[in-house]
């Protein structure tokens, strides 16, 4: 029995099941989707806190950008490009090709740069604070003095991460002077981790997967006086500073003169790990366009668990290994056989739905990407460039009356930049080594 029935009566009530379990790639479109319902709200998630989030990462760009030595205007936001090359080469599809480039984001070279980022500067506020150090918003270079240093080395801050967030998080920790602690999953990448090592950072490594890294982090840190978690599962924080993405997107569609609406509407493919991060910035982008963004997750065949827990209404009761999947992936950033309760929470009817794509389809997309585009993505940030030839096959766009022509599609690439070149070659020359 798996919550409440039968694997049989999972498979005779939702088909897509079946092949879920055959690792075929599927498309599930979310039954309870309603674009007109008002989002879901949450203490400490709603449009102020996401509002706030923004101002937040905009009061930290200075001290970012002296902490990293970056060009003078770097802030915690990424392009978005056109894609023609790689569109032509995928079959012509109709619509207008995106490519959102978190891959480029500062210093973490992915998407965790979003929500980790402000995750860490929240805490650093709040610490201040409590010791009445707090300074006005106009005087952040504060933040780099030794008396605030000393302050935050008697703090520690742990997370568990299949590899980007605990880059993120480990990375932004150090600089500001917290004592910071990375429990890694097996997936996570030896560069990533020797990366984190040479800024100072304790690293763990677990021979289970993500969950396992992020329960004993979560445990050890209990344990521990002084010691704040950043907890992937379920963490605002975290949340609100993916979906401060929402006003960045709208800005820059307004300036490629692309416009959003009911007739000319906005596609997302975001790829899904936990949730958290394709959660956080599809709730940012309904609050700017409502109905007319329809927002897909993908994940690999391997790991499915947020369209499980959504297709089950199980969330996060439920792991991918209890249907007999491994979560083994080359998609170490994907990786994850347990979802977010908070993701899984605020998309239950907001998300249009969600899809699957085998490795042999990221290793070949990964690849593709670099030869029509010259972008380097890891293999997870491939994963949304397959959305838009799955919803256009899927029966969603007819069944509202879009005119295809007339969608812009924009696919989520979540990271690339730091890899290493000669990893990133061998990836592409032997992506199953
Ligand atoms: C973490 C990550 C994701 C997904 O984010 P989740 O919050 O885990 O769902 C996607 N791509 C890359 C490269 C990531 O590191």
């Amino acid at each position: 029995m798996l919550f409440g029935k039968r694997i049989e009566d999972w498979k005779a009530e939702y088909p897509a099941v079946a092949d879920i379990l055959n690792r075929e790639e599927v498309m599930w479109l979310n039954p309870r989707y309603d674009g007109t319902a008002p989002l879901h709200e949450h203490d400490d998630v709603h449009r102020q806190t996401v509002a706030q989030a923004k101002a937040r990462l905009e009061r930290f760009e200075p001290l970012l950008r002296s902490f990293f030595q970056l060009e003078t205007n770097e802030k915690i936001e990424s392009p978005v490009t056109y894609i023609a090359d790689l569109q032509s080469a995928e079959g012509e599809l109709p619509g207008t090709w995106l490519l959102k480039r978190d891959d480029l984001l500062p210093t973490a070279g992915s998407i965790k740069a979003r929500g980790g980022f402000h995750e860490v500067f929240r805490l650093a506020e709040q610490v201040s604070a409590n010791h009445g150090m707090l300074p006005g918003f106009e005087a952040y270079e504060a933040f780099q003095t030794q008396e605030m240093r000393e302050l935050f080395q008697t703090y520690r801050v742990h997370v568990g991460s299949t590899g980007n967030l605990g880059l993120s998080i480990g990375l932004m920790s150090a600089v500001l002077g917290f004592q910071a602690t990375v429990h890694m999953s097996s997936d996570a990448k030896t560069w990533k981790k020797e990366m984190l090592q040479s800024y100072g950072v304790t690293v763990k490594e677990y021979t289970g997967d993500y969950s396992k890294a992020v329960t004993s982090g979560r445990e050890l840190c209990r344990q521990t006086p002084g010691c704040y978690f950043v907890d992937d599962e379920a963490s605002p924080h975290l949340f609100n500073g993916y979906a401060a993405a929402g006003t960045e997107v709208k800005a820059q569609l307004r300036h490629l003169n692309i416009r959003v609406s009911k007739d000319t509407p906005l596609f997302v493919y975001l790829p899904c790990g936990v949730g958290g991060g394709p959660a956080g910035v599809a709730y940012g982008l309904k609050q700017m366009y409502g109905p007319n963004v329809h927002c897909f997750f993908s994940e690999p065949v391997e790991s499915p668990a947020v369209l499980l827990g959504l297709l089950t209404g199980a969330h996060e009761k439920l792991a991918v290994q209890h249907f007999g999947l491994t979560n083994e992936t080359i998609a170490d950033g994907l990786a994850v056989g347990r979802p977010s309760r908070l993701a899984c929470q605020m998309m239950d009817t907001s998300l249009s739905g969600a899809f699957t794509v085998k490795d042999e389809e990221l290793a070949r997309l990964q690849k593709a990407a670099y030869d029509t585009e010259g972008i380097k993505l890891e293999p997870s940030a491939a994963a949304g460039l397959p959305g838009a030839a799955k919803v256009l096959a899927s029966g969603y766009v007819e069944s509202r009356g879009i005119d295809p022509n007339r969608i812009t599609h924009l696919s989520w690439s979540t990271g690339g930049s730091l890899v290493p070149s000669d990893i990133f070659a061998q990836s592409l020359s032997n992506p199953f080594s």
